[in-house]
């Protein structure tokens, strides 16, 4: 049974989302504050499959909650549930390590969506190759037939899909969630342009409300992890007017 973790400090929404997620057959829990739900996914790693984060929270908020998770290694998939949808907080959230976001108010409907879509993209990352990133962009993913190697080696760097692990020249970096599916996605593509849109359905799963710079600012957090000069990237090149290539061994 998929654990979730609810961290919302309003209670009612709380114990209306908990009563909702189990109806729908998930084990749900509540912290009601961000030192707590900090305190218990750190010290329990494995204790909890998802987390449903809201920004809006008293002492530390989601934001800080995020970024100290990551921090700490752990990097278990988190939806952000944001009151206000900004662009600009959507962005920080997907810059602090989030994988997903869902402005408040959301239909259950919707909710349910996201939280089977992240946890399809953690299996996908986890199955072999020859495995379907299956309903990822509402079964648009027609592309998406071969997940690729589960491991993959260029320059002085291992991807490792299954552990979500970036090792370069021995040091390991951890990745979360989408940092993981995106690398994944480039890399089977190797050597072709990938549209932002494509991106957008494809990993992300078609939000036509995100704005195209997500993409951007994780690829400029990928370009950090792989890149010698991440300013004249070599691996990971813009393609103008287009998206983006990955090139396995550029001139
Ligand atoms: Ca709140």
């Amino acid at each position: 049974m998929t654990r979730i973790l609810i961290v919302e400090d309003e209670e009612h929404l709380a114990t209306g989302l908990k009563f909702n997620l189990e109806a729908e057959g998930y084990a749900a829990e509540v912290e009601d504050s961000g030192e707590k739900a900090l305190a218990r996914l750190t010290s329990e790693p494995n204790g909890v499959d998802l987390v449903l984060l809201d920004v809006m929270l008293p002492g530390l908020d989601g934001f800080e909650v995020v970024r100290r998770l990551r921090e700490a290694g752990r990097f278990v998939p988190v939806m952000m549930l944001t009151a206000r949808g900004q662009a600009e907080d959507i962005l920080k959230g997907f810059e602090l390590g989030a994988d997903d976001y869902l402005p408040k108010p959301f239909d259950l409907s919707i909710l349910y969506a996201r939280i089977e879509s992240l946890l399809r993209r953690q299996a996908w990352l986890r199955r072999p190759s020859g495995a379907a990133l299956e309903g990822a962009a509402e079964g648009r993913a027609a592309d998406a037939k071969d997940a690729g190697p589960a491991e993959y080696a260029f320059g002085q760097i291992t991807l490792d899909f299954t552990r979500q692990l970036l090792v370069r020249r021995g040091y390991e970096q951890s990745l979360t969630l989408m940092e993981a599916t995106l690398l994944r996605y480039l890399v089977r593509h190797e050597g072709r342009p990938v549209s932002r849109k494509a991106l957008l359905e494809e990993v992300w799963g078609v939000r036509q409300d995100t704005d195209t710079r997500t993409i951007d600012n994780f690829v400029a957090r990928l370009r950090r992890y792989i890149e010698d000069e991440p300013s004249k990237p070599r691996h990971l090149q813009t393609v103008r007017g287009v998206g983006y290539r990955f090139v396995k061994a550029p001139e």
